[in-house]
């Protein structure tokens, strides 16, 4: 097995991350199937057996596809990639990103400790000192009292998260990055300090991706829905970012596409990843896309094929909200 060094220059590390990512895609051209069925799993079995390692399952945060893939773990050494769980979604498929995503470890770049801006610097001048996870606790809830600023005799004019509760718990806001499920985080913490503003991306339009996908997909986000990809005959590709795009529904659209189903994209661009699958471009003006698939469902149900309506009204009726929509 071979060791890596922490201690990795940039040079070295830009190799590393090269050769990796060329071992992967070497991997995928020859027998991908091969490689992840039967080889990795072997020599996974073995790894464990032989030095104590952990054959542990997790998920790449490279983009929204949340692949779920294994890992090894083992004493003192960095987590190791092994291939992509054959278990979920992306049945075993992982691109080079979600392969090398352990690399990061090494990055000379990356942020060791939590950093402070020199007071008197000014903003983006990257003046900053290095300080523990205690230091920085200790701000955050002491503000200008904590213990390394009164030693240096800095003040940034925070009161501490203690004085906020205590005085006006209103004035703290508390919003979060990206991800699904912090609406309700947010919502419990802020709710707890005292305060009524919080937010997130994820309260803004992922909350809502994730409910209308269970309606008409059965499960959060078309990347997870289990949509029934084999039998669809025409997609409509309407409201998506390009970053919808990883290694599970390159898989759903392959299989579309495998079986005759056509694609139609609506969107004010065509460049990135859905332009190029596209059999068919809609080029809307921003905002009128709601409009035009707004044109389609009512289409949709005053249609009729061989003398019956063209949708199944029933299943509208008794498994979705399209009583209360439409
Ligand atoms: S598509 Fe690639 S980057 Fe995205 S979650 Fe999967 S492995 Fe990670």
């Amino acid at each position: 097995m071979v060791v890596v060094s922490p201690k990795l220059s940039r040079r070295d590390f830009l190799k590393l991350a090269a050769v990796t990512g060329t071992a992967v895609a070497v991997a995928a051209t020859i027998s991908k199937e091969q490689f992840i069925f039967g080889k990795v799993f072997k020599e996974g079995a073995k790894l464990e057996a032989a030095t104590g390692d952990v054959v542990a399952f997790t998920t790449c945060y490279g983009c929204l596809g949340r692949c779920n893939l294994q890992v090894v773990i083992s004493p003192n050494k960095l987590p190791r990639y092994i291939a992509g769980s054959i278990y979920t979604r992306n049945e075993g498929g992982l691109c080079a990103i979600g392969a090398s995503a352990m690399l990061h470890y090494l990055s000379p770049a990356r942020l060791r400790s939590p950093l402070l801006r020199v007071p008197t610097s000014e903003r983006c001048k990257g003046d900053f000192i290095e300080i523990t996870y205690n230091d920085m606790l200790d701000i955050l809830v002491n503000g200008d009292n904590a213990a390394l600023l009164k030693e240096r005799g800095w003040t940034y004019g925070f009161k501490g998260m203690k004085e906020i509760n205590q005085c006006c718990p209103e004035r703290f806001a508390y919003f979060t990055g990206r991800d699904q499920y912090n609406p309700a985080e947010n919502t419990w913490f802020a709710a707890m300090f005292g305060s009524p503003n919080q937010g997130g991306h994820g309260g803004f339009c992922a909350t809502n991706v994730a409910s209308g996908g269970s309606y008409v997909l059965g499960g959060t986000w078309w990347e997870y829905g289990a949509w029934d990809s084999r039998y669809t005959k025409l997609l409509i590709l309407s409201g998506v970012t390009q970053d919808h795009f990883p290694t599970i529904i390159r898989r759903e659209i392959t299989k579309v596409k495998e079986r005759g189903g056509e694609i139609i994209y609506m969107s004010p661009e065509r460049i990135g990843n859905f332009g190029q699958v596209a059999d068919e471009w809609l080029p809307v003006i921003p905002g009128t896309d709601g409009a035009v698939v707004w044109s389609i469902i009512q289409l949709l149900l005053t249609a009729w094929k061989n003398g019956v309506k063209a949708i199944d009204e029933e299943y509208l009726k008794w498994y979705t909200n399209a009583p209360w929509l439409v």
